[in-house]
């Protein structure tokens, strides 16, 4: 037996066999081959096996969600037999002798481009299809492995870290657990991870070694061990704490249904953070108030090409109406810093998390901005939907969001498109200046929410992706605290709401704290809900409200 220690990030237990992570590399390289032969019949063994891919994948879109999904993968299988397709590529093999994967290559991006030059929409959407379709084969070509995971059975999955690119894309059927040598508390993988309610640990270095492959693993994401081949008395304390694990969930349970109230009778919103519009029934489920935070550029991040209006329009759609009156808060795409999309073509910055990113993107790219508000305000009509925008620093830029909120209302009036008319417009707090700024910023706005993963990181010039910066990583500083307490105070001063929906609104050792700033909603993860709405529940605020102001007022123990 061996046994490991990291960083638990997600709780949970999890048993079963350690699988590496397989990173793709798709580049491909344009080289002559020898014979030409041999080549075509590569090909043709990798557009079978794509076919076959493709017909697997319809029948389980076909089950899980009906005809119309499944015709998607039908329609790229056609595509994938297609005589001009396949006699473009027979051509760059046979007559120029070039390998097979630079040859449907070069073909799916031809064959893209002219699709999308057609007047027809129906057949300029096909040109992101040729693409897939031409993607598939070449992953095949090259052996990479779809979605990092070749396996038949469930895997514990290790890697150096995953991207949040790479989490997106994973098949999460497949992961009973995370393990990574690098990542931090508050990078996106461990958010995802804990969104997904998959126990992780992450800072392991190199303790977990290639041989250890397919041994079998119990990992615990609370405390951070993981041992490998357990023995009995291992097997046994982990199996007991899943046990007590699964009775403490069952007593969360009998809190489903009852207000987030504490003992003084001071109630607080409780919602939820997810990532694409599967997670809503995991909200709903753990009976989440509302979604506080939906993290859009998730799925701009499983895409290949930029997401059209429709496609937003149908996830936005789908999250508000299985949300029904509930509120939903949706973030504008916040991309960048960890975040990165190869089709944005963004230049490489030396310091991301301080470059082009979130809200400075879509004001220097309206087109894409202006995408994404009319998928938006078309799906309010759907439900209960509020706005939020990421990265604010300045009156200018809430202003210039909001025009184009406004443009994107009247063009779809002109259009005849129904749209709500009471969407909230709120703004992120995530930098100094918003903190410092929202006595003004919350004249231009219905809402704050609080994003204390950023906000630590640029109080604190601490980078949240780094897990050795450690205890310098202190989301508990008085600063930050401060600030949360100057941004409540000016938010209530002007009528407005205030949220909280970084990863520390559920750190239940600040509950009291943020009842006695007096935060309006905490936005956490699904699987957070009912630890926190016990722990409302069993707050007097009354009692210690004085003492927690006094002491962030001159908090001795940090500075
Ligand atoms: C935050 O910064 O706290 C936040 C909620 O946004 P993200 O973690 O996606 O940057
Ligand atoms: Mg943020």
């Amino acid at each position: 037996m061996i046994s490991i220690q990291g960083k638990g990030v997600s709780t949970g237990i999890a048993a079963g066999p350690l699988y590496f992570f397989r990173r793709a590399d798709l580049t491909v390289r344009d080289f002559k081959v020898e014979d030409r032969d041999a080549e075509w019949q590569r090909f043709k063994a990798a557009q079978a096996k794509a076919i076959e891919q493709l017909g697997e994948l319809a029948e389980k879109a076909r089950k899980e969600a009906g005809d119309e999904a499944a015709m998607l993968f039908e329609t790229h299988q056609m595509m994938a037999e297609d005589l001009d397709y396949e006699e473009a590529i027979e051509n760059g093999i046979r007559e120029e002798g070039r390998n097979a994967e630079s040859v449907v290559s070069d073909t799916g991006e031809q064959f893209a481009a002219m699709f999308a030059a057609m007047d027809d929409p129906y057949f300029q959407a096909r040109s992101a299809d040729v693409k897939d379709v031409s993607g598939r084969i070449v992953s095949i070509l090259l052996g990479v492995v779809q979605g990092g995971i070749d396996s038949d059975v469930p895997v514990v999955l290790t890697a150096d870290d995953l991207a949040p690119s790479e989490t997106v894309q994973l098949d999460k059927s497949k992961i009973l657990g995370f393990i990574t040598s690098g990542g931090s508390g508050s990078s996106h993988t461990a958010i995802l991870a804990r969104t997904m309610g998959i126990p992780a640990v992450i800072g392991v270095g190199d303790q977990v070694k290639k041989e250890y492959e397919g041994r079998e693993v119990i990992v615990d994401g609370g405390t951070g061990n993981i041992v490998v081949e357990p023995d009995e008395a291992a097997r046994q304390t982990l199996m007991a704490k899943k046990e007590q694990l699964r009775k403490r969930q069952a007593m969360l349970e009998q809190l489903k249904g009852k207000p987030n109230v504490s003992k003084d009778g001071q109630s607080v919103r409780v919602y939820c953070n997810i990532g694409n519009p599967e997670d809503v029934h995991t909200v709903l489920e753990n009976d989440g108030g509302g979604v506080g935070l939906f993290r859009s550029e998730f799925l701009y991040l499983e895409c290949d090409d930029y997401p059209t209006e429709d496609y937003q329009f149908e996830a936005y759609k789908k999250v508000l109406t299985d949300m029904g009156d509930k509120e939903v808060v949706i973030r504008t795409l916040d991309i960048g810093a960890d975040k990165q999309i190869g089709y944005f073509n963004l230049p490489k910055e030396e310091n991301p998390a301080m470059g082009n990113r979130a809200l400075r993107i879509c004001l220097n790219r309206p087109e894409i901005f202006r995408t994404q508000l009319r998928a938006l305000y078309r799906a309010s009509a759907y439900g209960h939907l509020c706005i939020m925008f990421p990265m604010v620093t300045s009156v200018w830029e809430v202003r210039e969001a909001k025009k184009l909120c406004e443009q994107v209302k009247k063009e779809l009036t002109k259009e005849g498109i129904p749209y709500a008319e009471d969407v909230q417009l709120g703004i992120m707090i995530e930098t100094p200046a918003a903190a410092v700024m929202s006595d003004r910023l919350a004249k231009e706005v219905d809402f704050f929410s609080c994003g204390t993963n950023d906000l630590t990181q640029y109080t604190l010039a601490c980078d949240r992706q780094n897990n050795d910066l450690g205890r310098f990583f202190n989301p508990h500083h008085p600063a930050v605290l401060r600030l949360l307490k100057m941004v409540a105070d000016n938010a209530h001063k002007n009528g407005i709401w205030v949220g909280i929906c970084g990863e520390l609104g559920a750190d239940l050792t600040l509950t009291e704290t943020f009842l006695s700033i007096g935060i309006d909603e905490l936005s956490v993860s699904p699987r957070s809900v009912l630890p926190l709405r016990q722990k409302i529940r069993e707050a007097d605020v009354r009692q210690c409200r004085e003492q927690i102001l006094a002491d962030l007022a001159c908090d001795q123990t940090q500075i």
